[in-house]
């Protein structure tokens, strides 16, 4: 039987990603699962904080063994913003589509575009937590393509791609990205604990 795990995300896409890379090492379920309907504050100041308080969050309400995501675009001529407000670079309520449009603006008339993905994932498991990060590096494309993936992956070109994120198949993006390498350590990081606990 495999090990019940909840994934401390409201959000639909992470938890499809997810999901997809961690089939057949947890019996998976969502917060939705715990009948939580408000949304987890994220109060932090960095993705660690933000990442450390989603999972703290759940596991302290719920008492179960979860699995949390902060992650944020960083653009390098922008002095690292949206960085940790990635999600509400536009303001309230998120919107996807505007924090897009706004960092296109931003970035009007500005030839240096190199940013970065990073993921902080955190994990609990008996009052016991553990970080995992991953990051992509790319570039800021002049306009949106594509119409896959969310948040600004339709004007996130992977370094050596000529497509962005939003033009990739879902397992294609996984292969490189920053969730998929966060998720990556977390998953060797649970295959070594499950060997040593076999011996
Ligand atoms: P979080 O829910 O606080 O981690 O906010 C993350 C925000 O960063 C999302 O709302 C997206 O705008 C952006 N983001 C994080 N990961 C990705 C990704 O894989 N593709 C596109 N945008 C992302």
């Amino acid at each position: 039987m495999l090990p019940i795990l909840y994934l401390a995300t409201q959000n639909p896409h992470k938890v499809e990603e997810l999901a997809t890379l961690l089939q057949g090492q947890f019996e998976l379920r969502t917060v939705k699962d715990l009948g939580l309907e408000e949304e987890i504050p994220e109060t932090g100041k960095t993705l660690q904080e933000n990442s450390l308080l989603k999972a703290q969050f759940i596991a302290q309400r719920y008492q179960v063994t979860c699995l949390s995501d902060d992650s944020g675009l960083e653009v390098e001529a922008l002095g690292g913003a949206p960085g940790v407000y990635s999600a509400r670079y536009a303001g309230e309520p998120k919107n996807d589509r505007k924090n897009l449009e706004l960092l296109l603006k931003n970035l009007e008339h500005i030839n240096q575009r190199q940013a970065r993905f990073v993921t902080v994932l955190t994990y609990h498991e008996q009052g016991q937590y553990f970080q995992f990060e991953g990051e992509i590096l790319g570039n800021i494309t002049l306009q949106a393509q594509g119409s896959g993936g969310f948040g600004y992956d339709p004007v996130f070109q992977p370094e050596g791609e000529s497509r962005t994120f939003a033009e990739m198949s879902l397992q294609e993006k996984n292969q490189m990205a920053h969730r998929a390498r966060a998720l990556q350590k977390f998953k060797r990081f649970v295959d070594e604990n499950r060997k040593s606990h076999d011996i």
